[in-house]
Order: structure tokens, then sequence, then C-alpha cells
């Protein structure tokens, strides 16, 4: 018989092997009120849940902070981080890191609460969370994940019934997060900075263990490990600029090891395609536009690269050779992974020489007549029109693209077919998030859910999501915070 005052959770912590100066634990900041606000069915059951449990006070409390699973003590990860290009020593300052979850597939997954209060790394800040924000994460997370991008995902938010200061006084909230693993190129810097090589083989030795094992056979792992990471962030970045996502901060405590996207503080997607775009108002240098991601990406790995070196190499010049050597794959590799994303958003099959130009060519045209990057994809997919669709550019492109079309031996259907499964019919648009969001602070929930169960299968094309494809009226320029 179910008792709902335990979890029979399979959980562990395998981070806790590893050397003492990665972590700290810590216990758990009770709070006076924990109330369940949104719960994860569905990611529950693919992690072999029973949702019911999520519902039990057991489940709650946990969620909430106010204790952890029996037997694993809670931890704040240590890690550091370029933010906005400079070195700083960081580390969960208000996360927590519950344990590992073993799933009945075998799998291993961090569950880890965002919000739950000061850690010894929480520096000023208060370790809390206010519920808009994670609501936010919630949703855009889940919407990624919709979309088949990599991502950590959110498996409940908890109010605290305690409020957190900000501009003004907010409803206080926990996000139980669900990730790969919360390493991130920062831990592998906060490694290095220590100048321990044994401490710096033994976290490269844990990742390899547990996001690539394969690189434990090869002849250099450490290369491999390297290699592993470069291609899936140049893959991971292809796919966000495929669906016009802007991370908004990407500093290198923002990128993870696994290649799953973190952190949903200020990102946004592009509604008018314009690739200068940056939402995050402390972002006044545009480090982390649109059009800057790859390159940003690229850098981000080079500064992993360099953490690594010790160990590729004992000669550092050997070292420095193995680390170019991989580095100089990421830009073919992320080229190859967004034509082939591009190509597939215009019902490719077959691949051309001049396909990257015709696609630049419609990007072109669409950024000169302020197109919807969303809605031109949506719009071609299911021949509708679009306002620039009747400009001379437009026509002279479309005449292109059919001409193309007619070199592969695919029908129209197929070719449709496969538009409809690479260009989405809905984002998470700002501004009916915002909207969703502001209603929800208030305690009406019933927008969000409509628009986060829109956002499930992005390629359905269901009546339902033609409610939010209508991008804002003016081009009004929207803002995300940082910090929240
Ligand atoms: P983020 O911008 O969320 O990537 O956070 C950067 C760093 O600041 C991380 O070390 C966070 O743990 C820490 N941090 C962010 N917000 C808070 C807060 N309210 N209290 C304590 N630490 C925070
Ligand atoms: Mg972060």
């Amino acid at each position: 018989m179910k008792n709902n005052n335990s979890l029979s959770w399979n959980i562990e912590c395998s981070f806790c092997q590893l050397p003492q100066a990665f972590y700290t634990s810590v216990s758990p900041n009770s709070v006076s009120s924990p109330q369940l606000v949104l719960v994860n069915d569905q990611l529950a059951d693919s992690l072999g849940i029973d949702p019911q449990q999520l519902n039990t006070p057991k489940c709650i409390s946990i969620f909430a902070g106010n204790e952890g699973f029996k037997g694993v003590e809670p931890i704040a990860q240590a890690y550091a981080g370029h933010q906005f290009g400079n070195f700083t020593m960081l580390g969960d300052g208000r996360a927590m890191l519950l344990g590992e979850l073993i799933t009945a597939q075998g799998k291993r997954v961090d569950i880890q609460l965002k919000g739950s209060g000061r850690t010894p790394y929480s520096r000023g800040g208060d370790g809390r969370a206010a519920l808009g924000p994670m609501l936010r994460e919630y949703m855009i997370s889940e919407a990624m994940h919709g979309l088949g991008i990599p991502t950590t995902r959110s498996l409940a938010v908890t109010v605290t019934g305690e409020p957190v200061l900000r501009e003004t006084a907010l409803t206080g909230a926990v996000l139980t997060r669900v990730a790969a693993s919360h390493l991130r190129v920062g831990t592998f810097q906060y490694a290095a900075a220590r100048e321990n090589i044994e401490e710096l083989r033994e976290l490269a030795d844990y990742t390899i263990n547990r996001h690539m094992p394969s690189a434990a056979t090869e002849k250099h792992p450490y290369v491999a490990l390297l290699e592993g990471v470069i291609a899936r962030q140049a893959s991971l970045i292809a796919k966000w600029q495929a669906v016009g996502f802007i991370h908004g901060v990407m500093n290198t405590d923002n990128m993870t090891i696994s290649g799953e996207t973190i952190d949903y503080g200020p990102c946004a997607f592009i509604d008018t395609y314009n690739p200068a775009t940056v939402f995050s108002s402390i972002d006044v240098q545009g480090r982390y536009s649109y059009r800057n991601q790859p390159g940003i990406a690229e850098w981000n790995v080079t500064r992993f690269a360099e953490t690594l070196l010790p160990l590729l190499h004992e000669d550092r010049e050997e070292a420095v050779t193995l680390a170019e050597g991989a580095l100089s794959q990421f830009a073919r590799l992320y080229v190859t992974e967004w034509l082939e994303e591009m190509r597939a958003k215009l019902g490719l099959f077959t691949k051309e020489e001049e396909d990257e130009t015709l696609i630049t060519d419609l990007l072109d045209c669409m950024k000169k007549h302020e197109a919807d990057y969303t809605n031109t994809f949506r719009s071609l997919t299911v021949d509708q029109t679009e306002k620039f669709f009747s400009t001379t550019d437009f026509i002279e492109w479309k005449e292109q693209w059919i001409a193309r079309l007619k070199r592969q031996p695919h029908d129209q259907k197929a070719v449709k077919e496969r538009m409809k499964q690479h260009n989405p019919s809905i984002i998470p648009r700002n501004y009916y998030v915002e909207e969703a969001l502001a209603m929800a602070e208030k305690g009406d929930l019933a927008r969000f859910a409509t628009l986060l169960h829109a956002l499930e299968n992005p390629f359905a094309y269901t009546k339902e999501q033609e409610e939010y494809v209508n991008p804002p009226r003016e081009n009004t320029s929207y803002q995300t915070y940082c910090g929240t």
C-alpha cells in the first residue's frame, strides 16, 4: 500500500563522491506554508514517478525545501564563471541539489531546487526566487522541450508563503528543476582555478562516466570529452538559432557540459527578425545578441578547453595543439547543424552547395521587410501569406526556392510534412507569456495552463495554437531582466 508520508524514489548523490571542494552540504531552509502551484505530471511519468505522489504533503515539503530526500543530504555546488567576460567565483547561491534520481530506465537525473534559500555561495543575495520568474522558467523550458531542444526540465513550482523583496514584495516560490546534471563549463573553471590536477582529473572522469562513457575507451579520453562538449554545444546553438531563441546570459556558468539549455532568466524568442536583437536589460553591449550566440558558444568552449589543458598532455604546447585541433571543429559543426535545421525548415531533403545562399537570401529579405521570424516559416508551411510576400524581393526568392524544390525527387506532400515537423506553429511569444504570468501572479492560472498546453507539441498545428500566432501589434522593444 502506498504511504503518503514516504516516497519510494531511488535517490543517490554520486556528485557527493567528488572531492569536498566541489560542494557544501546545506540544511533545508524551512518556509512557513508551502503550497504546490504547478506540477509536471508528464515529466514525472517519463521519470517513472507516480504523478499522484507529487501532491502528497511529503513531496510538497521536499519541493519547498523544507526537507531533503531520506538519507541523502542536500548540497550546494561550487562553480566559477565568466559573466559578461569577467571571471568570478560563484556557486549555487539560491539552489540546492537534493540528489540524483535513478529512473525506472536506469537514467540518472539531478533534482535541484531553485529559490530554496541562502547557501554559503549566496554572497549578498537572499537565496530566494519570486513566483513570476519561476513560472516563466517552467513555461519556457517546457516549450523548449516541446520544440525538441535539449533543456533542463521543470517538475514543479511551489509557493513558500513568504514574500521576497525585490523592488516590491513578491510571492516567494521554488522551482524543482530536473537536469541531466548541473555540471557546467564553470564547474571546470572552478576546478582549474584551484590548480589541483587530481581534483580536475576526478571531475573530468566523473563527467565522462556520467555524460560521455564512450570517451573512456578512446585513445585520448579527455580530448574525446572536449570534442563531445564542442559537438553538443554546436548542435544546441544551431537549434536555438533555428527557432529564434535568445538565451540572453550565455555566461560560462550557464553552459552545461551535458548540452542542455540551462538558466531561463533573461531569455526570449525573436518576433521581428533582426540578428542584432537583444532582450536583456543589462546587456548594453549586445554581447549576447542573437547573431553573437554561435561565436559566444565557441568562446565558452574555448574556456572549457583551457581548463582541460593539464589533462590533455603533460607538455603544454602539445596540450594546446590538441585543444586547438578540437576547437577548430566548432565552426564547421555549427554550420553543418544549422544548415541541416534550415534546409528542413524549407522542406529540403537533399543538399546543394547553394543552399546556404538560398537560406541567407530569405533571412536578408525578412530583415529588410521586418518580417516575423516564426510566422514567415509557418506561413510558408501552411500556404498562408505574410505582408512581405507581395514584395519583389520575396517573389524573386520564392522562384528560386520553388526551382530548388523541383531539383529533389520528393513530392509536395513530403515537403510540407517535413516543413511541418521543423517549423513550429507556436512559440512562447513574449507578450502572451507576460500576460499569462501577470494573471498567474494574481492567482489565476487558467491562461498560463492553456498557453502551456498549446506549447506542448508546437508542431501539431492545432486550432488552439492559432490563438497565439499573432506577433505583437507594434514592434515594441521587449526587455528581460536578470537576477529575478
Ligand atoms: P544566474 O544569473 O541565475 O546564473 O546566477 C548567477 C549567480 O548568482 C549564481 O551563483 C546564483 O546562484 C547567484 N544568484 C542569483 N540570484 C541569487 C539570489 N537571489 N540569491 C543568492 N544568489 C543568487
Ligand atoms: Mg545561472
